[in-house]
């Protein structure tokens, strides 16, 4: 909601310009700044050219008391957002993402947009900018697969910080795919897991990217990568990977990335301290192992 219940009751003007967004005493967060913060570490310039990142929904002075990060806005997490006062949603999935010429309930998209727009939700996005970020998603995958000197696979040209897409590193010793696929599957908790190579291949110089990185692999194979670690990819892509003996481990879209908002929505809860944070509980992977 723009506006939670105890103000309502004593409606005041809010803007941004009162030094400490305080109301009564009592700390507000704004939605500015927390768009403010999101973008001090996960920078809407790192994003991708086609992506659509930012605040795409809402007023930037509206209030920031409950406050839901999801990986995408679906029927499910909506309605949690709603049935919860979410004033923000933050997704790393942008909603919307493609131009929409209408916002009837006749598309998945455009009907999810109505209803968070009627009851005063907003959205923002990070998308490819946090995937992107010194700290961001595929950094992240990076150290929990235990990797060492991680660079950017796609440095960005002229970046002081040494940014970029997709991350590359090396395990601290080579291993089996077989050994490197135990680990991984126990820290990410997987039944089971889908791969293109031999499981005695050599597991050295790792590529990652999160989500559909199936893009990256001639990037992975340029680098000399043996293998590349990425959520999903195309028959296609797994043929390539295979023809140019390159291991390739599919954790899954969701698995790849879902972990880093539940990361997001702790690092704005010790930011924003007056504001009700969570990540969302009512989304899932909608694959499933049978
Ligand atoms: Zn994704």
């Amino acid at each position: 909601m723009l506006c939670p219940p105890a103000i309502l009751q004593t409606p005041k003007k809010i803007t941004t310009s009162q030094n400490d967004n305080e109301i009564k005493g009592i700390q507000v967060a704004i939605i500015k700044d927390v768009c403010e913060f999101l973008d001090s570490f996960a920078p809407t310039r790192l994003a991708e050219e086609w992506d659509n990142v930012g605040l795409l929904v809402g007023d930037p002075a509206g209030t920031a008391h409950q406050v839901m990060t999801c990986l995408t806005v679906t029927p499910e997490s909506a309605a949690e957002a709603i049935a919860q006062g979410a004033d923000l949603i933050i997704s790393h999935h942008p909603l919307p993402f493609r131009p929409l010429k209408r916002l009837t309930t006749d598309s998945t998209a455009s009907r999810l947009l109505w209803n968070l727009i009627r009851a005063g939700v907003s959205i923002y996005s990070p998308h490819t900018g946090f995937d992107s970020a010194k700290e961001g998603i595929n950094q992240s995958l990076c150290e929990r697969l235990e990797m060492q000197k991680i660079v950017p696979l796609i440095p960005i040209q002229d970046d002081p910080q040494g940014l970029g897409a997709g991350r590359i590193g090396k395990l601290d010793s080579p291993q089996s795919l077989e050994k490197f696929l135990k680990c991984v599957k126990s820290s990410f908790g997987l039944p089971g897991i889908q791969i293109v190579g031999q499981l005695d291949h050599q597991v050295d110089k790792i590529a990652v990217a999160c989500g559909s990185g199936g893009s990256f692999l001639d990037k992975a194979r340029r680098a000399q990568c043996d293998t590349f670690v990425t959520g999903e990819a195309t028959f296609h892509t797994c043929l390539e990977a295979e023809a140019n003996q390159i291991s390739l481990v599919l954790l899954g879209h969701y698995t790849s990335e879902r972990f880093a908002v539940e990361a997001l929505a702790n690092r704005l809860a010790s930011e924003f301290s007056e504001a009700n944070v969570w990540a969302s509980d009512k989304e899932s992977d909608p694959l499933s192992w049978v």
